[in-house]
């Protein structure tokens, strides 16, 4: 999903574009939820994401922190995107409390909240079980992504 954006928010995202790594790693909360797998709910064209309690098998839940960060991008299994501004202006792919989100769009109305205890790497978690069974490992977060 795009957005118009106001003026301002065209502002921000220019600042974004003129940032150093430095800068631009900076605006990251280290929240880690980025981080948790995602599964759409509800038929097409109205779908709901929903994070779960399952992250990426690179992912540590203890120190919320990857634990490849460097080469996240070239490992085998490489189904980690960097976040850039397409990303960011997805509008589906990072929670409205993510930092690059809240730089462009302002504070986020709402707070996020996981139980990091309960968070499990999909490689100890079938992720092809039912949806019926997997329902204990959907957080209450349909509307995370909302802007
Ligand atoms: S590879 Fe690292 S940064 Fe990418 S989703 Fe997995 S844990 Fe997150
Ligand atoms: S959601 Fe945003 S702030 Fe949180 S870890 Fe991911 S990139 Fe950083």
């Amino acid at each position: 999903m795009k957005y118009n954006l106001t003026s301002e928010q065209q502002k921000k995202v220019e600042q974004l574009k003129q940032m150093s790594p430095q800068q631009w790693e900076s605006i990251c909360k280290r929240c880690g939820i980025c981080c948790l797998c995602k599964i759409q709910i509800g038929p097409e064209k109205q779908t709901s994401n929903f994070y779960t309690n399952v992250c990426c098998d690179a992912f540590n839940p203890v120190t919320r922190q990857c634990t490849m960060y460097a080469s996240r991008l070239t490992r085998i299994k490489q189904d980690c995107k960097k976040v850039d501004l397409d990303i960011i202006l997805d509008g589906t792919l990072l929670p409205r409390t993510c930092g690059y989100v809240e730089y462009i769009f302002g504070p986020a109305p709402f707070k996020t909240s996981v139980n990091w205890k309960l968070v499990k790497p999909e490689t100890l978690v079938k992720l092809d079980t039912p949806l019926q069974i997997m329902q204990h490992l959907i957080l209450d977060s349909q509307n995370w992504n909302k802007r």
